[in-house]
């Protein structure tokens, strides 16, 4: 790991000196910092939110807000908190530095600057200062691994829907609050229709390109707070959280007609010359007891829709 980035580091130097900010700019300059200046506390404060500076240079004496006050609003606010803060006291004066300490300082220089003395603690602060920088942003990544691992182990990998795993827990998590708020809850479970002939007729990618579709089209066609999953090969289900009997028919019924009218191609070969899907639906707490309860009937009548003839929707 490096532990300078490949910029130059930013460098605040606060003091009403014009002399003062001079001679440490100089200093800075040739050890290669970028530095700006700011002539009071305030103005300090402005540069950096400007600035994002690596390291303060920070007078105390100064008109207005003195340096202690810049030190302790810097080191109280969690987005400049870890930017170090390097004080410049009077010789000999412990008081000051006391108060500094307290005011959250990291380090102090003390006039009349040693060259020397002044690079190596800017140098030492900054090293501390960059492994932070660096903490902060493998933090950043580590975390959106992290979701992008969360948001995969809930994913179909073929349709992009929600998985088999995704929906058992929130078919659970439904129930309860279902139960809870005594709301009905609807189960649709979907499977295509001579799904196998339409594969051994135009083969497994065209099958493929199917099941997306199928996946696409039930996802724009219902609400936010319904969940659409793929069970399984063929066979998908959607929660609908909070939806009447009625409403549900409606949706169900509405989503059958949809993939009957859907263009897809090659459906000529199939036996009806579209291609088509049967749907069971069942709804808690009319017809099932719990979520087990409530798949298996929808199963149940998903079977019945396959024996009448295919291409239609089973309800109570
Ligand atoms: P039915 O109308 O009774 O449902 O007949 P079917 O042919 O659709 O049902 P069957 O269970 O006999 O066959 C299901 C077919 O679905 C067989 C299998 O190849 C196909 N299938 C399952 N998963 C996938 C998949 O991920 N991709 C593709 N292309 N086909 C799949
Ligand atoms: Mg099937
Ligand atoms: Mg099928």
């Amino acid at each position: 790991m490096k532990l300078f980035p490949d910029r130059k580091p930013k460098i605040l130097v606060v003091d009403d000196v014009p002399l003062n900010v001079e001679l440490l700019r100089t200093y800075l300059n040739t050890a290669g910092y970028l530095v700006f200046e700011a002539g009071n506390g305030e103005k300090a404060l402005e540069m950096v939110a400007q600035k994002k500076p690596d390291l303060l240079l920070l007078d105390i004496m100064m008109p207005k807000m003195n340096g202690f006050e810049v030190c302790k609003r810097l080191k109280s606010d969690p987005k400049t908190r870890f930017i170090p803060i390097v004080m410049v006291t009077a010789l000999q004066s412990v008081e000051d530095k006391v108060q500094g300490i307290e005011a959250g300082a990291d380090d102090f220089i003390t006039k009349p600057f040693n060259k020397m003395e002044l690079l190596a603690r800017v140098r030492s602060l900054l090293r501390i200062k960059f492994l932070y920088d660096e903490l902060v942003k493998k933090i950043y990544q580590l975390d959106q691994a992290k979701k992008r691992l969360q948001q995969l182990a809930i994913t179909d990998g073929l349709t992009g829907l929600y998985n088999y795993r995704f929906f058992k827990e929130q078919l659970l998590h439904e129930i309860n609050r279902a139960a809870r708020h005594n709301l009905s809850l609807s189960l649709v479970m979907l499977d295509i229709d001579n799904f196998k002939i339409y594969n051994d007729a135009n083969g497994h990618p065209a099958g493929d390109e199917v099941l997306r579709r199928i996946a696409k089209l039930l996802q724009n066609n219902i609400r936010k707070i319904d969940i659409a999953a793929r069970y399984g090969g063929e066979e998908f289900v959607i929660i609908l959280p909070e939806a009447s009997p009625e409403s549900a028919r409606v949706v169900t019924e509405k989503i059958r007609r949809l993939v009957e009218e859907e263009p897809i191609p090659f459906e000529n070969k199939q036996p009806n010359g579209k291609l088509t899907v049967s749907l069971g639906l069942a709804t808690y707490p009319t017809e099932a007891e719990d979520g087990k309860q409530l798949v298996s009937t929808a199963d149940q009548r998903l079977y019945k829709a396959k024996q009448s003839g295919r291409n239609q929707v089973v309800f109570a």
